[in-house]
């Protein structure tokens, strides 16, 4: 088992950006081209230390990671009881934004809120009297989290967002259809458009991964934000559906709790130890970063995280 430093992480960045190649960069993120593809950076945090290696001060849109902190404010508001009343929980097991799934169902809402459908109606679920409003709480609660009050939606990659969306229209529309969305679609995508294109980098994709990992605890006051329940059921889901139809693969090489973006984003929460943050634009067909991938599994293999056994 090695030690966390930053000569590590450099290592490991190495050794996982030729992973990059077998990946594409996604066309419809503004400022995303071919020229972002070699790109892999990582923060570490682990409550009083942050590591870090390879390029970590690029700002890219959160993309479906935003699905947790959606996730956990919806918890919040509304308890678990309530929210599992509208959607599943429960691996899917095809791509994240698949509408025959829907369909194929058979209980009238979608399979889990880490995929798109789940995540339009857990958007519905988080409280406030309009989208402005729903939204600043979004904004309010992740700069509490990450202790980054600079944090900014890009309005470029929200409009992007709104203009590609005709697939996340259908999916809202067919949950309105069965009784699996509580207010106007167009009010629910426009938060989730919203939080997709909200831009942070490795640190803070990490530090969303320690507050998750380590019990729920605001940074500045260590006050906790959100009870224990709530953060147990978001990192279980995490595990079993964070990198979509590839979650299994990442449960077995990995062990620990992610969630991925198109961006080529993914967070990590250790369990009482570590938050990680990594960019790797370049995605595969499932949506997860190619380097990032490879990067995550060794890291996992060189400091022994693997939360079900270590060799
Ligand atoms: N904005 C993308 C979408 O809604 C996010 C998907 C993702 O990151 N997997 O399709």
């Amino acid at each position: 088992m090695k030690q966390l430093s930053n000569e590590l992480l450099e290592e490991l960045i190495e050794d996982s950006l030729p992973y990059a190649s077998e990946g594409a960069v996604r066309p419809v993120i503004p400022f995303y081209d071919e020229t972002k593809k070699d790109i892999l950076g990582i923060t570490v945090w682990t409550g009083d230390a942050s590591y870090h290696a390879g390029n970590t001060d690029m700002y890219v849109p959160m993309q479906s990671t935003a699905k947790i902190v959606t996730l956990m404010l919806a918890l919040s508001d509304f308890g678990k009881d309530r929210v599992f009343e509208m959607v599943g929980m429960e691996p899917m097991g095809d791509f994240f934004n698949s509408i025959s799934q829907l369909e194929q169902n058979h209980t009238d809402k979608p399979f889990n809120p880490m995929v798109n459908a789940g995540a339009i109606a857990t958007s519905a679920l988080v409280k406030g009297g309009n989208v402005e409003e729903r939204f600043d709480r979004y904004m309010q609660f992740l700069r509490n989290i990450t202790g980054n009050p600079h944090l900014e939606m890009n309005e470029d990659v929200y409009k992007a967002e709104k203009s590609n969306g005709a697939r996340n229209r259908s999916l809202a529309y067919f949950l309105q259809s069965t009784g699996a969305m509580i207010m106007d679609p167009e009010e629910a995508l426009d938060f989730y458009f919203r939080t997709n294109a909200v831009m942070m980098c490795t640190e803070d994709f990490a530090r969303v991964g320690y507050f998750l990992a380590n019990g729920g605890r605001e940074p500045e006051t260590n006050k906790r934000l959100i009870p224990p329940e709530h953060l147990r059921t978001v990192k279980s889901i995490m595990l079993t559906s964070g990198m979509y139809n590839s979650s299994g693969q990442f449960a077995v090489e990995v062990g620990f709790p992610l969630k991925s973006g198109v961006s080529g984003t993914m967070i990590g929460a250790v369990p009482g130890r570590m938050g990680i943050g990594i960019v790797g634009p370049a995605i595969d067909a499932k949506g997860n970063s190619t380097a990032g991938g490879a990067l995550i599994k060794s890291l996992s293999q060189e400091l022994g995280l693997n939360m079900f056994g270590v060799d």
